[in-house]
């Protein structure tokens, strides 16, 4: 039976966009203002190519004058009483539900996604996130005791979840008391201009949220603007590399949410009906633009050609049109851009040999439309197994084991998310850890909600959004203010001379792979104490970075072993160097020139670290998320896999312990650069792991100059985060070259830790840098 058309009415949004005169001002300081560019853009329906509205294209003045009014508002909101904060919020989900339907056509007509879509998934969600983050408004000093707000929020969002966008920003950035300035992409303004109205009606302070409406030179404007405090970005993975350049050495916070190329792992056990069903949902959801479309499709061979069938005859059902018709299943393209890219794409698909599958049917011709497609016998290296279609292609690929199964789902430098499919939960479970992403569904996928946090892996971006994860970008530590613009001073007070048994005349060596191993250039450098040289390092380039690197890659056991397994083992450090405490103390002497009472404080104080850490490692764990739908959402900390760290000259062995014990206790391997001018605790540091179980390239240590080292570890690909404790220009060199792999940082630029302080020196902040949230979704019911 063939479904008839059943529209649904677009009159009302028509009718709003007409009492506006169909054109928008920006919305500042609580206020709608002319933009000072005088300059608009057109906003069309992409289904129909019809005119909507005219949108304010904001420029570099008007977006100073909205980031001066949430600079204006932050100290009230901010001190606002949290249950005060709690009310706005849940004010502005009530009107997001009782605006519902305006909201869900406005967003159809604008993006041309189907109003099923915005009915069902866009307009509740953004509610949702909204009830959610009332929640933790209201909850913020009991639940977040020891944090603030951060200040000035940047949000720059795409054109494919418009408001549901703007919710993820806004709701936790204003629920942790920072005031915003939002851009929406150009494409897709509507519903953020509609949103900016209902701020006005629920009376929200003036200035908490700005809408300013524009393209990318508004959002680079954004970025630039020296008042912001942090960006949060949603879009490109181009465009994200391009704001970690610009934000660099800032001190900025940023998180970014980029694009992802979403393997849907099929195995042979599975209820093929079911994986069909699912597959609509992930490749022709929102036409397939998402982010974390499942537009992999990874399929046991053995059951391969029955499911291709199956999805052919699905596709042929699935019906494109007008996205404000109710029987639609997949609306309009966004933009003629977009579709050409779409098309572009699938012709290098069919030049580089893959198999092209469309339905028999073709699409209207009135508005940007393009057919669900399924492509065959492509290659997993071929450009459209790799790169973001980001519109209705389905590229398939088969697999014959398990494994084979995580590589492939390996094989690409996104991780935003994965789904599983198998009736077998052991297996669903074994593989799901396996799968670098943020996000794994198992049996369904494209579900979303606030309780849970959103977001990537590797070049995928980094942060989260929604859940308890999600509240950490928007606050900081009320301990930051602590940390010192100046190193701790600690001039030479000891009038010590050594013993002549410490004076060392040999080099000390680089240790990788568990190994004492001479520098690859040969050459050392000298270590001074207060008296003289008192030892020579070697001196560590590209070759020993590289050679460390791949010592930690190849350490397979440590991620696997069990919290309690790593807690042993760090015990057993502990133990190990509180044996040779007096031996550490000399050594801080003879390099330093401290006190015997200060190098004996810092000794002691590394040993209390490292049983800190090692009584961390499996109470640090994570948490089920109360989701809307029938699931358990499992939100896992894991390691981040290879970590560089360049350790603060102060403190040097404390600095080391303090650095490198989370890390390591989280389950990364590291790439130690130590103390450049008091590296010798390092260096005797290596008897101490070799003598306490810690598995070979568990720690690599290269000693030697952290200008040149730094460079080389933030360029590296295959170095996965990188804590930076240095120089402001370190740190922003550190940020600006982590932009090619998008790895984790964590730098200090301008500030100095007093490592002896447990307020600065150590905590949970350590273990979240160490770690990223996976989440994964197991649904329940019988
Ligand atoms: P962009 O990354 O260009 O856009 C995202 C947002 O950033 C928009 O608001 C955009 O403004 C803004 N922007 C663009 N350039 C800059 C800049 N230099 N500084 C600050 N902000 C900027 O994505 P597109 O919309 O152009 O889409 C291109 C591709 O990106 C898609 O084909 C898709 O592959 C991917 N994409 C991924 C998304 C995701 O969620 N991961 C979402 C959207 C797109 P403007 O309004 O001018 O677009």
């Amino acid at each position: 039976m063939e479904y008839g058309p059943a529209p649904e009415s677009s009159e009302a949004a028509l009718n709003w966009l007409k009492g506006h005169g169909n054109k928008f001002r920006l919305y500042i300081d609580g206020k709608w203002q002319t933009p000072v560019s005088k300059k608009y853009f057109e906003s069309t329906n992409p289904s129909t190519k019809d005119f909507l509205a005219k949108i304010p294209w904001g420029g570099i003045k008007d977006v100073d004058k909205a980031v001066k009014a949430a600079e204006k508002a932050l100290p009230g909101w901010s001190k606002t009483a949290s249950h005060v904060r709690a009310r706005y919020l849940y004010a502005i989900a009530r009107h997001i539900q009782k605006n519902a339907r305006l909201f869900s056509v406005l967003e159809s007509l604008d993006n041309g996604k189907t109003i099923r879509e915005t009915r069902d998934i866009d307009i509740p969600l953004a509610a949702r996130h909204f009830y959610h983050h009332a929640g933790w408004a209201q909850l913020m000093d009991t639940e977040l005791p020891g944090f603030q707000k951060i200040g000035v929020i940047g949000q720059i969002i795409p054109w494919n979840f418009p408001l549901m966008m703007l919710a993820w920003k806004i709701a936790p950035a204003i629920a942790m008391g920072n005031t915003v300035v939002l851009k929406p992409a150009e494409l897709t303004s509507l519903t953020a201009l509609l949103f900016a109205e209902l701020c006005e009606q629920i009376k929200l302070p003036a200035g908490v949220v700005n809408i300013v409406t524009g393209d990318g030179e508004t959002g680079a404007a954004l970025v630039d603007h020296p008042v912001i405090n942090k960006i949060a970005f949603t879009g490109s993975t181009e465009v994200g590399r391009i704001i970690r350049q610009k934000t660099a050495g800032t001190g900025k916070k940023l998180s970014l949410e980029l694009g992802g190329k979403s393997p849907f792992v099929v195995f042979e056990d599975s209820d093929l009906d079911g994986v069909v069903e699912g597959v609509v949902d992930a490749i022709w959801f929102n036409q397939g633009e998402v982010c974390c479309a499942g537009s992999r499709l990874l399929v046991q061979e053995s059951i391969a050609a029955k499911l291709y069938k199956k999805i052919k005859t699905r596709m042929e059902k699935l019906r494109v049109g007008d996205s404000m018709d109710k029987a639609t299943d997949i609306g309009a393209i966004v933009s003629p851009t977009q579709l050409k890219t779409i098309e572009t794409l699938v012709k290098k698909g069919i030049d580089e040999g893959g198999q092209m599958w469309q339905p028999s049917w073709a699409c209207p011709k009135d508005g940007y439309f393009y057919p669900p497609t399924l492509f065959t016998g492509v290659t997993p290296s071929s450009t459209i197994s790799q790169e973001e279609i980001f519109g209705p292609v389905l590229v398939a690929m088969t697999f014959r084991t398990h494994q084979e199964a995580v590589k492939l789902a390996n094989n690409t430098r996104y991780g935003l998310a994965a789904s599983i499919w198998t009736e077998n939960i052991n297996l669903a479970l074994d593989i799901a850890p396996k799968i670098k992403a943020g996000t794994v569904w198992i049996n369904c996928t494209n579900i979303f909600d606030a309780a849970s946090g959103f977001g990537g892996y590797r070049e995928s971006g980094f942060g989260r959004e929604g859940g308890k994860e999600g509240l950490y970008e928007y606050v900081r530590s009320i301990h930051d203010d602590k940390i010192s613009n100046h190193p701790v001073d600690y001039k030479p007070r000891s009038t010590v001379r050594l013993s002549s048994s410490l004076q060392i005349d040999r080099t000390a060596k680089m240790y990788i792979g568990g190994k004492q191993v001479r520098p690859d250039g040969g050459y050392s450098m000298p270590v001074m104490g207060p008296h003289g040289q008192i030892g020579e390092v070697g001196e560590g380039n590209r070759k020993d970075l590289r050679n460390a690197v791949e010592a930690a890659h190849s350490q397979q056991t440590w991620t696997a072993m069990t919290g309690h397994g790593r807690a042993q083992v760090l015990y057993y450090l502990a133990e190990n160097l509180d044996a040779r405490k007096l031996e550490f103390a000399q050594r801080l002497i003879s390099m330093l020139g401290v006190t015997p009472k200060d190098a004996r404080e810092e000794v002691e104080l590394s040993i209390k670290r490292i049983y800190f850490y090692a009584a961390m490692t499996d109470k640090y764990d994570g948490q089920v998320h109360h989701t809307i739908y029938r699931n358990v959402t499992l939100a896992m900390p894991e390691p981040i896999g290879v970590m560089g760290i360049v350790c603060p000259n102060e403190f040097p062995l404390l600095g080391f312990v303090s650095t490198v014990l989370p890390a390591i206790a989280m389950g990364n391997t590291t790439v130690v650069v130590p103390s450049e001018n008091a590296p010798l605790s390092a260096t005797d540091f290596y008897q101490v792991i070799e003598t306490s179980d810690v598995p070979g390239g568990v720690i690599n240590i290269v000693t030697g100059k952290k200008d040149q080292l730094t460079p080389v570890l933030a360029n590296h690909y295959d170095i996965d985060g990188l804590w930076y404790f240095g120089t402001t220009e370190g740190s922003k060199s550190v940020e600006f070259a982590s932009a090619e792999n998008m790895k984790r940082t964590w730098v200090s630029p301008g500030k100095f830790r007093d490592w002896r302080k447990d307020d600065q020196g150590q905590g949970a902040e350590f273990l979240r840098n160490s770690t990223q949230i996976k989440n994964i979704w197991i649904p329940y019911g019988a």
